[in-house]
């Protein structure tokens, strides 16, 4: 890939390779190809204990689509993404600008190897913009002052605020409560949450047990349960169908429909997974 002004380069010592990461068993899970040994030994153990988390993975990933898509119809034109991911196709600007193409997307994660595939983040349309910044989701006030984000967003507009998969990284000892509350604080009515996160409620075993290996490789951990979860939207007005499991959400407005049948067998304990959108009163 050419290197832009834009990405900074990624040292490879930054990679930390030898550890198990987040991102990358995420993305070992969604079939991807960019993790390594050690990814796959952590990911193998958690499948072996919880082998739902695929499952998971996959609807974590096709909630995120249809909640952007929804949010885009509805007319919002500015979205701000934390915890993105490895860049996995197609992608939230991808999905928003082929509602309306002038849309903004601001992608955050503070893992170095999300950053080392940010080119794929910027492949924006002409009309709409997209940027990425490498930042810890923890520290919202650092992230809504970055020039990468006030130079694409417009903070007096209505904003989606997405938050998919990755605030089971953050425990309470992280304040993510604060995190939310700080990032909406920031945005005007008619701005939006997105908010996907695991939980123990239909397998507490084999959640905890998930639990144990990723702390064990040294990734932060907590699952929350349906009433700790809703607190993350305390104040919001949550939109139909409101605080569901993933596979639940609005799962006919999918465009693939064999997806759309296998949704029809999944259980709630596989998905394990609850997924939610709200706006900004
Ligand atoms: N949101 C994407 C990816 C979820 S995987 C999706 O739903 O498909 C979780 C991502 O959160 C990983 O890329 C990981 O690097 C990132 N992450 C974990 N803790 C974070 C933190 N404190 N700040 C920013 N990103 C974080």
């Amino acid at each position: 890939e050419p290197a832009t002004a834009a990405i900074p380069e990624v040292g490879l010592e930054d990679l930390r390779l030898g550890r198990p990461h987040s991102a990358r068993m995420y993305d070992f899970f969604l079939g991807g190809k960019d993790n390594y040994e050690a990814d796959r030994k952590a990911a193998i153990q958690a499948l072996t204990v919880y082998p739902g988390i695929i499952t998971l993975a996959r609807e974590n990933r096709s909630f995120m689509h249809r909640a952007v898509r929804t949010l885009a119809e509805a007319g919002i034109r500015q979205f701000l993404d934390i915890g993105t991911g490895i860049p996995t196709s197609p992608n939230l600007h991808e999905v928003v600008q082929s509602v309306a193409p002038e849309c903004r997307v601001v992608y955050v994660d503070n893992d170095p190897l999300v950053l080392a595939h940010a080119q794929a983040l910027l492949d924006s349309t002409p009309e709409g913009r997209t940027a990425y910044l490498r930042a810890d989701g923890t520290d919202p006030k650092s992230i809504l002052s970055a020039p990468e984000l006030t130079s694409t967003l417009d903070l007096s507009q209505p904003v989606a605020i997405s938050l998919c998969a990755v605030l089971h990284f953050m425990p309470d000892d992280r304040d993510p409560y604060g995190v939310v509350r700080t990032l909406l604080d920031a945005v005007p009515s008619g701005s939006a949450l997105t908010i996907s996160h695991a939980t123990p409620d239909f397998d507490p075993v084999a959640t905890a047990k998930a639990v144990e290996i990723y702390r064990a490789s040294g990734t932060p951990a907590q699952v929350r349960t349906r009433a700790e979860v809703e607190r993350f939207f305390a104040g919001l007005d949550l939109i139909e169908p409101g605080l569901t499991v993933a596979h639940r959400w609005r799962p006919y407005e999918s465009s693939a429909r064999l997806h759309v049948l296998a949704r029809e067998t999944m259980t709630d304990a596989e998905v394990s997974l609850l997924a939610g959108v709200a706006f900004k009163p």
